[in-house]
């Protein structure tokens, strides 16, 4: 399932800290190109447009986290979840030759 950025927003703005600055993954209308493409309860699976790294993309906690150490364990669950969910979706997509994630 493909969401727009629109359908984004309204789906965080429940559960969402405040975000006080103009990060680009708290504020997905702030780059029009990125789409989400997966999501689960508190990550999100983003992509832009990519002329050599076809397919890769960034998955983000959908609230504010300012580095990986305030990521709660939630948070890391839900990123663990997503990762498998995103290698079914881009196995069916883009028949990788393999992952890389850092
Ligand atoms: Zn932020």
């Amino acid at each position: 399932m493909v969401f727009n950025t629109r359908m984004f927003n309204n789906s965080l703005k429940r559960n969402i800290r405040k975000c006080f600055n103009n990060h680009v993954l708290c504020k997905l209308e702030l780059e029009p190109s990125q789409k989400v493409v997966v999501s689960n309860e508190n990550c999100l699976f983003t992509q832009m447009p990519q002329d050599i790294l076809i397919g890769s993309g960034l998955i983000i906690p959908k609230k504010h986290r300012e580095n990986v150490f305030e990521l709660s364990e939630d948070d890391w669950a839900d990123t663990f979840d997503l990762v498998k969910k995103v290698k079914a979706y881009l196995d069916e997509n883009h028949q990788p030759n393999g992952y890389n994630l850092a």
